[in-house]
C-alpha cells in the first residue's frame, strides 16, 4: 500500500497515539487478580460493575477507554461484569477494530462511528480499547471519531480528560 504524504502523517500520528494509550495502560493497569470477598457465603467482586452499578458473584473484568485528540487526551479504566462486556463489545463491533501486533495499516479516512470523512488535517480523535476478560489474554481495539462522535464517546464512558499529553505535529 502506498500512502499520500498526508495520510503518512496521519499514520504516524495515530502510531504515536497508540503509544501513548499504551502507555497508559502499562502505567496504570495491571492485568487483574479477582477482585473477590465472601459475603454471607457468597463469594462476591469486591467492587462494583461501571455499568450496572452492583456487585456480582464471581470476578469483574476491565477495559480502558482512551481517546486521543490534538488538544487533550481522555482515558478511564472500567471494571465491568462479563454479561455487560459482552454487550458493549456486541454493540461496538462495526465501530471497534481489532489489533494485533502488526499495528495498524492505514488510518481511516472517515469516522468509524458516523462515517462522517475526516479532513486532511482533521481535528479526530484516535480511540484505543483494551479489554481484560478472564483468563483471556489482552485485546486491543482501535477507532477514529470526528469530533462529535469524539464528544459522544467522552461522554458515553465519562473519560477523564490528562494532563501534560500533546499529540505531535
Ligand atoms: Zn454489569
Ligand atoms: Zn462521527
Amino acid at each position: 500500500m502506498t500512502f499520500t504524504h498526508a495520510s503518512r502523517a496521519a499514520l504516524f500520528n495515530t502510531n504515536a497515539a497508540r503509544e501513548v494509550a499504551r502507555g497508559w495502560v502499562a502505567k496504570n493497569t495491571q492485568p487483574q487478580a479477582p477482585d473477590l470477598s465472601q459475603i454471607g457465603g457468597l463469594v462476591v467482586s469486591v467492587y462494583q460493575c461501571d455499568i450496572h452499578g452492583a456487585r456480582i458473584r464471581g470476578a469483574l473484568e476491565g477495559l480502558r477507554v482512551s481517546l486521543l485528540l490534538k488538544s487533550a487526551s481522555f482515558t478511564r479504566k472500567l471494571r465491568v461484569c462479563p454479561t455487560d462486556l459482552d454487550e458493549l463489545l456486541k454493540t461496538h463491533a462495526q465501530e471497534w477494530v481489532e489489533l494485533d501486533d502488526s499495528g495498524l495499516e492505514a488510518p481511516s479516512t472517515v469516522c468509524s462511528a458516523c462515517e462522517e470523512t475526516l479532513g486532511v488535517f482533521p481535528e479526530r480523535g484516535d480511540a484505543f480499547i483494551y479489554v481484560w476478560r478472564r483468563s483471556s489474554p489482552q485485546r486491543e481495539f482501535y477507532a477514529v471519531y470526528c469530533l462529535g462522535c469524539s464528544d459522544r464517546l467522552i461522554r458515553d464512558f465519562q473519560l477523564k480528560e490528562q494532563e501534560r499529553y500533546r499529540a505531535p505535529a
